[in-house]
């Protein structure tokens, strides 16, 4: 017996740490919880729990402290718990992501911002945001924005949740800006001899490197070289007509290291800078120059990049520029929901999908429409750690996470999904109904209801049989007299402190408010409850949390029609 005093104190000590005031009601639950064999005793144990949590709330908060030691106050100072980054000083670490603007970023880019993120602060480093805008046929201005703000996001959730800061990037770079510099060092390398312009067709290329051929092209002078390269520069030559190859070896066992092409010709617009410029690096060359010359000490790069670290070590080396550290790191795939562009850009197209926000799909648009917030894409990612290995992540994982955020803050409101109109027999009306806003406080929402008329959902009168008992939740218990197709007769119980019947949500016929609720089921799917609200619902705003009774938490999508999404129960 004491030791379940003790429990109950360390249960209530921890509510009331949580909350301000520790209430019976949530200690029991979170007691039965965790000791399902005091179940039966539960009526019993009420006594108990209300003695101790009355105790309890008399307590100074350094006393609750010691009696529940994990639970600290202010902001949460992590430690280090993240492996080593292999050759990093305090203060001298540099990171980046490097995001190319082809489009709204995904929750696998969220791997790709938050490691290089998490090491920059954890050793009190730089992080830079750097976009690799150098292959403008697929890039687009829009998309700059949608990294910047969706990242910002993140960021900012990851000083709040794991006391990074400032969470926020350091610095800017568009790597496009730094395409005269390149331009420069390409130039660099022909005069050196260690590059030249061939004109050889792309099939032949490929053919030629696949079986170690030279093409007549290698052996041209620096001279030509440099005039076909002004040629290229000049606009010359069209798209495919030319392009200019690093000399390495033809023979090199890395077939992606014979002579492989550095810069190439694009006759497209590019979103910040329109015609100016028509020859642009390959990847290879970009990130290997722009990270040296940014000052990068540890480049993050997902482990499909891995054959090409031989070509950007070797560019690097002849254009003789700092090297930095490599570090790959491991996919991330969602369970059943794919997150490729190639996927999801025809069902945005063909209009299965509103948009690139559709909260059915994982872009971070998605998932924060959909209520997912970005303080639990953080807190999940940074419980991940930073793998090397490909995983695949379950929906539920992050969204049980989101749960645990939401849960202890976010209101509870009534939804009466496919209602029915009950009417109820000696109900003194106008009447008023408190309801708790949350199960943890105390603060009471007053639900006027002026006529004796109600909706409640059919689903719960499906298994009611005449006769039967059941509560609307903060306003009475009633009991079943006639159920018709249009229409439930109720009326009102005898003993209203009857125990043990199941409550239901409700809403006022006079004053409820219509609303739909969406609940994503795949890319292609929703399922769409349509009901009633109980009145205060028509006070929450745009974005806006909550948690529909019975149904689960919901974010507000907008106000007209009244649409929230299910984010998860
Ligand atoms: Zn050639």
């Amino acid at each position: 017996m004491e030791d379940l005093k003790e429990l109950i104190t360390k249960l209530a000590a921890d509510n009331a740490l949580k909350h301000g005031k520790a209430s019976s009601k949530a200690v029991l639950g979170k007691l039965l919880a965790i000791r399902p064999d005091l179940r039966p005793k539960a009526r019993e144990l009420i006594s108990l729990v209300e003695e101790v949590v009355a105790e309890v709330n008399e307590m100074p908060v350094e006393s609750l402290r010691n009696i529940s030691p994990q639970v600290k106050s202010g902001k949460k100072e992590r430690k280090r718990t993240w492996p080593s980054l292999e050759g990093a000083e305090e203060g001298k670490v540099v990171t980046r992501v490097a995001p190319e603007p082809n489009g709204y970023p995904t929750l696998g880019h969220a791997k790709g911002l938050l490691v290089p993120f998490i090491y920059a602060r954890l050793y009190k480093g730089k992080f830079l945001l750097r976009f690799e805008d150098t292959n403008p046929r697929v890039e687009k201005l829009e998309y700059y924005d949608a990294i910047r703000d969706e990242f910002l996001k993140l960021l900012e959730a990851a000083e709040n949740e794991l006391g990074l800061s400032p969470g926020k990037w350091d610095e800017e770079i568009i790597e496009s800006y730094h395409l005269p510099e390149m331009y420069e060092l390409a130039k660099k390398l022909i005069e050196q001899g260690d590059a030249y312009v061939c004109t050889c067709p792309a099939h032949v290329v490929r053919e030629k490197r696949k079986l170690g051929e030279p093409c007549e092209h290698r052996e041209q002078s620096v001279e030509e070289n440099l005039e076909l390269w002004d040629k290229m520069l000049s606009g010359e030559f069209g798209e495919g007509e030319a392009h200019l190859r690093l000399k390495t070896d033809m023979k090199h066992p890395n077939v992606t290291l014979r002579d492989p092409g550095i810069f190439r010709i694009i006759e497209a617009p590019h979103p910040i800078h329109g015609d100016k410029f028509r020859v642009y690096p390959v990847y290879d060359f970009s990130v290997s120059v722009m990270d040296s010359l940014s000052g990068v000490t540890h480049a993050f790069r997902s482990k499909e990049f891995e054959p090409h670290v031989d070509v950007q070590l070797e560019i690097l080396r002849k254009l003789k520029l700092r090297k930095y550290r490599m570090i790959q790191f491991g996919r991330i795939t969602v369970e059943g929901i794919p997150l490729s562009k190639r996927y999801i850009r025809p069902l945005v197209e063909s209009g299965i999908l509103e948009g690139w926000d559709d909260p059915r799909i994982p872009t971070l648009r998605g998932l924060f429409r959909r209520g997912i917030l970005p303080e639990a894409i953080v807190r999940f990612f940074y419980e991940l750690g930073p793998s090397k290995v490909d995983a695949t992540v379950n929906m539920g994982m992050i969204t049980a996470i989101n749960r645990k955020i939401l849960d202890p803050k976010v209101h509870r409101y009534m939804f009466v999904p496919d209602p029915i109109r009950a009417s109820i027999d000696e109900l003194a009306t106008p009447a008023e109904a408190k309801v708790q806003v949350h199960p943890n406080s105390k603060e009471l929402r007053r639900i006027l209801v002026r006529e004796p008329k109600v909706y409640i959902s059919q689903s719960d009168i499906r298994d009611l049989k005449v006769g039967d008992e059941v509560r609307l939740r903060g306003l009475v218990t009633v009991k079943v007299r006639s159920v018709n197709p249009d229409e439930v007769s109720l009326t009102r119980s005898k003993d209203q402190k009857i125990k043990g019947v199941r409550i239901i949500q409700w809403a006022p016929l006079e004053g409820g408010v219509p609303a739909r609720i969406l609940v994503p089921l795949t890319p292609y799917s929703y399922e769409m409850l349509g009901g009633y609200g109980e009145p205060a619902l028509k006070d929450l705003k745009t974005g806006d949390m909550v948690q529909l009774i019975r149904l689960g938490f919901a974010r507000v999508d907008k106000r007209k029609p009244f649409t929230l999404i299910l984010s998860h129960k």
